[in-house]
């Protein structure tokens, strides 16, 4: 099934502010709430549908990335971030609830479900990486397979990122007796207030480890150089990035790991400037090629090509390879090949050379102002026949 545009979905414009795109976002999710359409099924698309598009959109790096590749450039294969937005991650559809519905509209739907989430899960969160790839122009033609070597935090593979010996290891935290949190009570002379802290003897786990793991020193992590092969596909430029979900530095005790993060980069190339999908090659050519006609062979991103040059031909003409320039993203067309043309003019000639130069310099063909005449005799003549 195709995906419907993330702009079409919220009915709002390209250029829509945030504003705009909040409000947009509201309407919907108010309409296809599933605490209001229990049981239907078409609703809960719907709301799905406007959460994830208002995900995407909502921030501002996604939406670039997404005005700029599309749909594809949020797939988990390669590209992008939201992919396993479908279903499984509903929770993180509600955590930016409350900001935008305030606490009650839903019944407090944001309020306690941004706790729930908090509590969810063990450990906390890995960072996220970035790293740069410098890919040739060959590479980003055709789409390339590269392997990188990272330096991050990995899942101990000892105590399965738990950080302790054994299962039996853990004990429930003294200091907040497996709340993890600390509530502190303070009056005031406006009333009494609650204070809530996550509880800083197990950083809001709630259990400590009595008996930590040896390989990992009980942070359920270690750092490691890594191997990862990343799929850079065809048409990409300097600036674009590929976000590997989940491949970035693994959590402390068994928290969700964070994103790696491919910056690409260009490497110049020796023959060829790039122009978006196209690409131009300088061509110098001797006096004698330019007048006769000649074929010459070029580089192109495939190896050598054949090239005719036409007798007669004026530097600076531009000659056109078809689809021989790089593969646009998402199948958006293969660029051209130019072939700038310049004629190489000698500066130090042997007497016999400046003798056949010499010997042309009179010669009527040679001569602009008189090959201009000619020109306009051959046009009167013409004019002649038609009047
Ligand atoms: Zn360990
Ligand atoms: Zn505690």
């Amino acid at each position: 099934m195709s995906k419907r545009d993330y702009y079409e979905v919220l009915g709002v414009d390209k250029n829509a502010s945030e504003q705009e795109l909040k409000k947009a976002y509201r309407k919907l999710a108010m309409k296809y709430h599933p605490d209001r359409n229990k049981g239907d099924e078409e609703a809960e698309k719907k709301f799905k549908e406007a959460s994830e598009a208002y995900d995407v959109l909502r921030d501002s790096e996604k939406r670039k990335r997404y005005d700029q590749f599309g749909h594809s450039g949020m797939n988990g294969g390669g590209f992008g971030g939201a992919s396993d937005f479908g279903g499984a991650n509903f929770e993180d559809i509600f955590s930016h609830f409350s900001d935008i519905f305030g606490s009650d509209i839903f019944g407090g739907a944001g309020g306690s479900r941004g706790q729930s989430r908090r509590r969810r899960g063990t450990g906390r969160p890995g960072s996220d990486m970035k790293l740069s790839v410098s890919l040739t122009l060959e590479e980003i033609a055709e789409g390339v397979e590269k392997t990188l070597k990272v330096k991050k935090h990995i899942k101990c593979d000892s105590c399965n990122g738990t950080g302790a010996e054994t299962e039996s290891d853990f004990e429930t935290c003294p200091k907040c007796n497996g709340v993890g949190e600390i509530r502190q009570v303070s009056r005031t002379m406006f009333g009494q207030f609650v204070n809530v802290q996550p509880c800083p003897t197990c950083q809001g786990e709630g259990k400590i480890i009595k008996n930590k793991c040896n390989k990992c020193s009980g942070q359920g992590r270690y750092k490691s150089k890594e191997k990862m092969k990343v799929n850079i596909p065809s048409g990409v430029a300097k600036g674009n990035y590929i976000t590997l979900r989940r491949q970035g530095n693994a959590g402390i005790r068994g928290g969700e790991p964070g994103d790696l993060i491919v910056l690409i980069e260009e490497k110049e190339h020796e023959h060829f400037e790039r122009d978006g999908n196209n690409i131009y090659y300088d061509l110098m050519i001797s006096i004698p090629d330019a007048i006769l006609g000649t074929e010459v062979e070029v580089p192109t991103l495939k190896g050598k090509a054949k090239v005719k040059i036409e007798p007669g031909t004026q530097p600076g003409k531009l000659l056109r390879m078809k689809e021989r320039g790089i593969q646009g993203l998402n199948n958006s067309g293969t660029g051209d090949q130019f072939i700038k043309l310049k004629v190489y003019i000698p500066k130090d000639l042997t007497d016999e050379e400046k003798k056949h130069i010499e010997a042309i310099r009179g010669e009527s063909h040679f001569d602009p102002k008189s090959a201009e005449e000619r020109e306009k005799g051959f046009f009167s003549k013409i004019k002649d026949v038609f009047q």
